[in-house]
C-alpha cells in the first residue's frame, strides 16, 4: 500500500518555525505508529512571489489538486503590503480555497482547562467547552452578483449580493451533519430567515436535508443575531453550529475567542470526495505570519499542530490518534509549558517554539 501524500506550504513569517514543529510530529508518526506519510514542501504566499513572481505557482496548486491533504502554514507580511492585490501573499491562499472548492469551513472552538483563565468570560462559561462552527466557504454574499460600487444618480451605490443555491446548502448541511453524528448529536442552523430570502431557504434546504437523511441528528434553527449572543451567555449548550460565509466569519471568531490565544487555534477547509473518497482538504492555523515575533522563537506551534489533528480525524479516518495529538497538547499545557502568547507579564520563563514542539514530543511518547 501506498503511503498518503501530503503536501506542506510552510509560506512567510512564523509559518515556516511552527511547521519546523509539525514535522516532528508527522515524524514521529511515522517512526512511531505505522503512520508514514509522503511529504512534499513548496511555496506559497510572498516567498512563492519572491521566487516566481506569483504568490502560487501553477505546479504547486497543480499538486495540491492531486494529494490526500495540504498542511499550510501562514501568508503575509509587511514586505509584501504594497504589491499589487493580484499578487498578494493572500491571493495564493484564496486561489487554493477557489480552485479546490473548499466549501465547508471547520473552525472548532475548544477550551483547554489549563487555559481556562485566558478567556475575556468566566472560567464556568468556558471551562470543558468544545463546539464546532462550520462556515460555508465558497458562495454568499463575498461572492455573489451583481457587486460593485456604481452610480446611481449623483451618489454612489455600494451593492454586494447574498446568493445560495439550493446545492450549496444542502452540501454543507451535510458535512455539518455527518460532524454532528460523530460528536455530540446537535446541530443549530444559524441565518436571517427573519430578513432575508436566502434564509428562508438555508432555513428550507437544512430541514429538507436533516428530514431525508439525518433525523438520528438533533437539529435547531436560530437567528444569526440571536446565536452571538448565546454563544457569548452559554456557548457550552451548542454543540455544531452550520451557517453561510458572512455570518460564519463572525461567529467563529466569536466563538474561537472565547478559548483565549490565537496560537492555540486550528481549521480545516473541507471539499468534495476525491476519487479515494478522501475529500479534498487544506488543513491550517487560524492565525496570520506574526510579523511582529517572527524568528524569535516565540511562536506557538500548538495551532499548527493541532491542524494536523485534524487532518488526522477528517482526511485519514485516524480518529483515535487525533485523539492522542490533542491529549498530548492537553498534557502539555496542563504540566504548564507556556509559549510568552499564553502567559501573564512576569510570569516565570517562556518555553521557546522548539521546546514547545519537544514537550509534544514527548507527551506523545508518554502516552505510548
Ligand atoms: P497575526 O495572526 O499574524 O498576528 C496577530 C497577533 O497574534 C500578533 O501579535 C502575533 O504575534 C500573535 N500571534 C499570531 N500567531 C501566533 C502564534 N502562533 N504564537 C504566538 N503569537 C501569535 O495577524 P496580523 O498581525 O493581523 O497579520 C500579519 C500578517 O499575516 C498580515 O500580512 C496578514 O495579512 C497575514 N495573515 C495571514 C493569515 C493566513 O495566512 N491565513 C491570516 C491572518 C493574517
Amino acid at each position: 500500500m501506498t503511503n498518503p501524500t501530503l503536501l506542506i506550504l510552510a509560506g512567510d513569517g512564523i509559518g515556516p518555525e511552527v511547521m519546523a514543529e509539525v514535522r516532528k510530529v508527522i515524524d514521529w508518526y511515522g517512526d512511531k505508529r505505522g503512520l508514514a506519510f509522503d511529504v512534499e514542501e513548496d511555496l506559497v504566499g510572498g516567498c512563492a512571489y519572491d521566487a516566481h513572481g506569483t504568490p502560487l505557482h501553477d505546479d504547486t496548486m497543480a499538486r495540491a489538486q492531486e494529494v490526500d491533504a495540504v498542511l499550510l502554514g501562514a501568508v503575509g507580511g509587511p514586505a509584501y503590503d504594497d504589491l499589487d492585490f493580484s499578487v498578494k501573499p493572500e491571493r495564493g491562499l484564496l486561489r487554493l480555497r477557489k480552485e479546490m472548492d473548499l466549501f465547508a469551513n471547520l473552525r472548532p472552538a475548544q477550551c483547554f482547562d489549563a487555559l481556562a483563565d485566558f478567556s475575556s468570560l468566566k472560567k464556568d462559561v468556558v471551562s470543558g467547552l468544545d463546539i464546532m462552527i462550520v462556515r460555508e466557504l465558497t458562495s454568499g454574499v463575498y461572492f455573489g452578483e451583481p457587486r460593485g460600487i456604481f452610480k446611481e444618480g449623483n451618489e454612489r451605490v455600494g451593492v454586494n449580493t447574498q446568493r445560495y443555491t439550493e446545492s450549496e446548502i444542502a452540501r454543507v448541511a451535510r458535512s455539518a451533519f455527518e460532524l454532528a453524528r460523530k460528536r455530540g448529536g446537535k446541530l443549530c442552523s444559524m441565518e436571517k430567515a427573519n430578513v432575508m430570502e436566502s434564509g428562508i431557504l438555508w432555513r428550507d434546504v437544512v430541514s429538507e436535508v436533516h428530514a431525508k437523511d439525518y433525523s438520528d441528528v438533533e437539529l435547531s434553527h436560530m437567528y444569526a443575531d440571536a446565536g452571538a449572543m448565546q454563544l457569548t451567555r452559554w456557548p457550552k449548550q451548542f454543540d455544531v453550529i452550520v451557517t453561510d460565509n458572512l455570518f460564519g466569519d463572525l461567529l467563529s471568531d466569536l466563538a474561537a475567542m472565547l478559548t483565549g490565544s490565537l496560537g492555540m487555534l486550528p481549521s480545516a477547509s473541507l471539499g468534495a470526495p476525491m476519487a479515494n473518497g478522501r475529500p479534498k482538504a487544506l488543513y491550517e492555523p487560524v492565525h496570520g505570519s506574526a510579523p511582529d515575533i517572527t524568528g524569535q522563537g516565540k511562536a506557538n506551534p500548538c495551532a499548527c499542530i493541532l491542524s494536523f489533528a485534524m487532518a488526522l480525524r477528517y482526511s485519514f479516518d485516524e480518529g483515535g490518534e487525533a485523539d492522542r495529538l490533542e491529549g498530548a497538547v492537553e498534557k502539555v499545557l496542563a504540566d504548564g509549558v507556556r509559549t510568552p502568547d499564553l502567559m501573564q507579564a512576569g510570569e516565570g520563563t517562556p518555553a521557546t517554539t522548539t521546546e514547545m514542539g519537544d514537550a509534544v514530543i514527548a507527551a506523545l511518547e508518554a502516552s505510548l
